[in-house]
C-alpha cells in the first residue's frame, strides 16, 4: 500500500485490536488487511480494509472472506470427523475448542455482511 494511502487508511481505521481473533495491539502486530484481497482486485478504500494481526492476516494470506468461509467450514467439517474417531477425551476438548474460535470467527465474518 502506498505511503499516502495507509496513512488515510490508519486514520480511519480501528487498529486497536485483531477483527478476528480480538487480541490487542499491545499483544501483536497489528497489519491492516484487504478484505477483498489487492491481488484479485480489491481496493486501497476504507470499506475494504480492516485490522488483523499479523498471525490472522498470514492465514487469510489472499483469500476473500467469502473463501475463508468456505474453508473454515470445512475445517469444522474435518474436525467433527476427528471428533468422532478420537478416543482420548483431553484430544477432543482440544479440537472443541479450537472449532469454539472457528466457529466464533465465521459468526463474525456473517454479522459484517
Ligand atoms: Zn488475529
Amino acid at each position: 500500500m502506498k505511503a499516502k494511502a495507509k496513512q488515510n487508511a490508519l486514520k480511519g481505521l480501528n487498529m486497536t485490536k485483531c477483527k478476528y481473533c480480538w487480541k490487542k495491539a499491545d499483544e501483536a502486530r497489528m497489519t491492516i488487511d484487504h478484505k477483498h484481497p489487492k491481488i484479485k482486485g480489491g481496493q486501497d478504500k476504507l470499506k475494504n480494509l480492516q485490522c488483523l494481526c499479523n498471525d490472522c492476516n498470514v492465514e487469510k494470506g489472499s483469500h476473500s472472506e467469502g473463501e475463508l468461509k468456505v474453508l473454515w467450514r470445512w475445517f469444522l467439517s474435518m474436525q467433527k470427523s476427528r471428533i468422532k474417531r478420537g478416543k482420548n477425551p483431553m484430544f477432543k476438548k482440544e479440537i472443541r475448542e479450537i472449532m469454539g474460535l472457528y466457529e466464533e470467527r465465521i459468526n463474525l465474518l456473517d454479522k459484517q455482511k
